[in-house]
């Protein structure tokens, strides 16, 4: 098959060559290679094979040569399908024949003459297929970028001086300020035409001060007073006066057709995308995305290399673009540490969505956390925003669509900071603050600068869902949409600006602030090397390249804490407990692991409570609880027992009992293979669940077509989303397939993790007997199925 040879077996599951994508496992692999984009560059790389073998390479051409002249001179070789000329140059075209043999006469002909130059004819050189991605190229740019950077910023003789020669290096310059400030202008003057009063107005970092030289420029479209004036010209008009307003100018243009008052958005973007491709010179690409969280027009300037987004209805991002002005006022340490900040997010692929949608930080989300990271230095490098509120006089009481947007106009209302860390030691401390940072069990507020408990969310996001389902046509819930990284606009406090953001994306994120953390430690961040190498920012600007992060990420299973998908019952368990909400949840997760490997998978489990993998499970889980513990006001010299003693106290009750014994059932037919027993816990400790399991067919090959049989709408139930389904799936394999030559024996050890960081289940996986070589192909599976599975019981809440 030819997509076989595009598929390679790697440490970490397969890997398409032809679509650059890693595919973990096999069902995950047989998916991608039915998809569409596999499908589609499958047949391009065809068709263009094709071409490639039916076309010769033309020289010795000049410009005046045409397509059509071309044509008629191969025509007495066979018939000719395309002629590609090399039009900018003029000097070389490709000739494609509809049979191979009319390409072998051309190339057997000794001497080509046409019109008294001499063509030279060549077989078309074979180009291997590949597929070029937009990232790659980006991350080109980005070293060249950096290799230019390398030896200026090495020069320097302090990290302060590197960070603010980043910031004199990419901040926009005056002359492109100016630039920009025309181009608005403009528009304002053609806007005007058709909405009158109507105003522009930029927004963003071409005006925040963090703006860089290929920043975009956010603009608004402030439609108000437009409103305004329609209704009052269509007063006028309905009194008989005849086509003019009573102001003097004409209705008489595009706004006529329609009714600001009733239009939709998209009609009203639709005329502004009308008016850029008709009235404003050097625009051009101009198209509407509507289906944006805030729709927008957008467009690239072609004299000034720029791009440009209007929206009509952002109010909100003309204010928390002043107040980011406002930070950058109040504190001048705030500009070198954004600049710095944006440029190795961006070099670490954190940050900078293509096309402003995708999981990655955006640079506002990524303003927001220094902000917040400098809102909570000891002492405060910048106040909270409820502490702003309260130092802005009556005329600057600003609310917008009903949130409280007030701040002083100007940096002098704002007291100066106490704080005197200088730009170097911020710069470690912003890392080592998120390297730390509990994502999982918190909302960050930049409002109230305090990290606001998630519990304090959970129920509150149910209640909502529940009105939604109850009242469809509700736009606004009033709670963020919760996700791994939970980041509330410092106004619109019912929305999650990091809400883009998947599991993978946060873990980046912190996995390279605990890397910059590591960093910010050696000496080669802080003295400059002497022997001319890099040190300070260079280093920490230096991409990843693809080394992968961890050591033994294939061995393990993570299953994350996922707030907006658990269910309300749960949600309020997990609420009455406060602080132990993670052991609570980690238990449910370890009971629906020991379910789905037993029940559904049908492997035998052995309960166990050895110590395997090198470090008791339960030490490991309870050093990782040292922020839990550490918040119980006991002794952090033993963790374990810290942790037993709030759990007897704590309202979290039956839970923490539970987590005192082996969380397994331990039932009575669970015997270990050799037909002992399991160890009890012992008193006093935390222990948690091991398994050893036995497996002895293939339960995880072929299951789709096994599920399409068993039930007909196989779209109707994807895999993992039906406990019984995927039983029954696994029962079939298990009676009509041969067994495993030697049964597969593992363990499984589920641990927690997330004192410090985000709270998550990773199960450690390791073959214990794998003669049949059957254990990288089970883990595959289970590496996405046991997660779905684990929601899927989870949600059930019968754990
Ligand atoms: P750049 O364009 O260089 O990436 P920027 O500072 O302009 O940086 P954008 O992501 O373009 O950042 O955002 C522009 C403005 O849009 C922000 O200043 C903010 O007002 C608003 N904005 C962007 N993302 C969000 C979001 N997730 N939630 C709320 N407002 C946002
Ligand atoms: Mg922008």
């Amino acid at each position: 098959m030819e997509t076989d040879s595009d598929i390679k077996t790697t440490a970490k599951g397969f890997y398409c060559t032809l679509c650059n994508v890693n595919l973990p496992n096999m069902p995950s692999l047989d998916q991608h290679v039915k998809g569409r984009k596999h499908k589609t560059l499958t047949t391009v790389r065809t068709s263009r094979k094709t071409q490639e073998e039916h076309s010769v390479f033309v020289g010795g051409i000049k410009p005046d040569i045409s397509q059509s002249d071309l044509a008629e001179y191969f025509q007495q070789f066979g018939p000719v399908t395309d002629v590609i000329m090399d039009k900018d140059k003029g000097v070389y075209a490709i000739v494609q024949f509809s049979e191979t043999e009319s390409l072998q006469a051309a190339l057997s002909c000794v001497e080509h003459q046409m019109r008294g130059l001499k063509l030279r004819v060549k077989p078309r050189e074979k180009k291997e297929f590949k597929l070029i991605s937009k990232k790659k190229n980006d991350s080109q740019n980005l070293q060249q970028v950096l290799d230019r950077l390398k030896p200026e910023l090495c020069q320097l003789a302090s990290v302060d001086a590197q960070m603010q020669y980043v910031v004199e290096k990419f901040q926009l310059g005056e002359n492109e300020k100016k630039a920009r400030g025309l181009l608005v202008q403009l528009l304002q003057e053609v806007f005007i035409e058709f909405f009158p009063d109507s105003q522009i107005l930029p927004f963003g970092s071409s005006v925040n001060t963090f703006g860089i030289h290929s920043c975009d420029l956010d603009l608004f479209l402030d439609l108000e007073n437009t409103k305004v004036f329609q209704a009052r010209a269509k007063s006028t008009t309905e009194q008989a006066v005849e086509g003019m307003s009573d102001d003097g100018r004409s209705e008489d243009s595009i706004l006529s057709d329609i009714d600001l008052s009733t239009a939709s958005q998209a009609e009203i973007l639709d005329l502004v995308a009308i008016i850029l491709r008709r009235c404003v010179p050097s625009v051009h690409k101009v198209h509407v995305v509507s289906s944006a969280r805030l729709p927008v027009v957008k467009f690239h300037h072609k004299e000034l290399n720029l791009q440009g987004d209007i929206t009509i209805n952002n109010r909100l991002a003309v204010r928390n673009t002043r107040f980011l002005q406002l930070c950058s006022g109040v504190e001048d340490r705030l500009r070198p540490l954004v600049y710095t900040i944006r440029y190795w997010a961006k070099q670490k692929q954190l940050a900078g969505n293509p096309s402003g949608a995708g999981p990655l930080l955006n640079n506002y989300a990524l303003t927001l956390l220094i902000i917040f990271f400098l809102q909570n230095c000891e002492p405060a490098v910048l106040p909270t925003v409820d502490q702003l509120k309260e130092m802005a006089c009556e005329e600057e009481h600003c609310v917008l669509e009903g949130w409280n947007c007030t701040f002083p106009s100007q940096p002098i209302a704002v007291p100066p900071s106490k704080n005197t860390q200088d730009l170097c030691t911020l710069l470690a401390g912003f890392f080592t603050f998120y390297a730390k940072f509990d994502f999982a069990s918190s909302v960050i507020s930049v409002r109230e600068g305090r990290a606001v408990p998630i519990t304090d969310f959970l129920s509150k996001n149910k209640e909502e869902a529940a009105l939604q389902e109850e009242q469809p046509t509700m736009i606004s819930p009033h709670g963020p949409k919760l996700g791994p990284l939970n980041l509330l606009d410092p106004f619109e406090l019912s929305h999650n600006v990091a809400g883009n953001l998947n599991e993978r994306s946060q873990r980046s994120f912190q996995r390279e602030c605990q890397e910059g953390e590591k960093y910010c430690r050696s000496l080669q961040y802080q003295h400059k090397s002497t022997k001319g190498k890099s040190w300070g920012l260079v280093r920490l600007f230096t991409p990843n390249g693809d080394v992968p992060h961890t050591k033994t990420e294939h061995l393990t299973i993570t299953i994350p804490f996922k707030s907006a998908l658990l269910p309300e019952g749960l949600c309020n368990q997990l609420q009455m407990v406060g602080d132990s909400f993670r052991l609570l949840w980690f238990q449910k997760v370890s009971s629906a692991v020991e379910e789905v490997l037993k029940s559904v998978l049908r492997c035998q489990l052995f309960p166990s409570t050895d110590t395997v993998f090198g470090r008791d499970s339960a030490v490991d889980a309870a050093e990782e609880m040292e922020t839990t513990s550490a918040s119980l006001n006991t002794s952090t010299n033993d963790s374990c027992d810290s942790v037993e003693c709030k759990s007897e106290a704590s309202p979290l009750g039956t839970a923490v009992v539970g987590a005192k014994r082996p969380l397994s059932s331990g039932s009575d037919d669970s015997v270990s293979p050799q037909g002992k027993k399991p160890r009890l816990a012992r008193r006093g400790r935390l222990e948690f669940p091991h398994w050893l399991c036995v497996q002895k067919h293939i339960v995880w090959a072929g299951r789709r077509k096994v599920r399409r049989e068993l039930i007909k709408d196989a779209d109707s139930s994807p895999e993992g989303s039906c406990v019984e389904l995927e039983s029954q799936v696994t029962a079939h394999i298990t009676e009509k397939e041969p067994e495993l030559k030697e049964p597969l024996e593992f363990r499984v050890q589920p641990q927690m993790v997330g004192g410090t960081e985000s709270t998550r289940a990773v199960l450690k996986m390791e073959p214990v007997s794998d003669k049949a070589g059957a254990f990288q192909d089970f883990f595959h599976f289970l590496e996405a199925f046991l997660p779905k599975m684990v929601e899927t019981l989870l949600k059930k809440d019968s754990l």
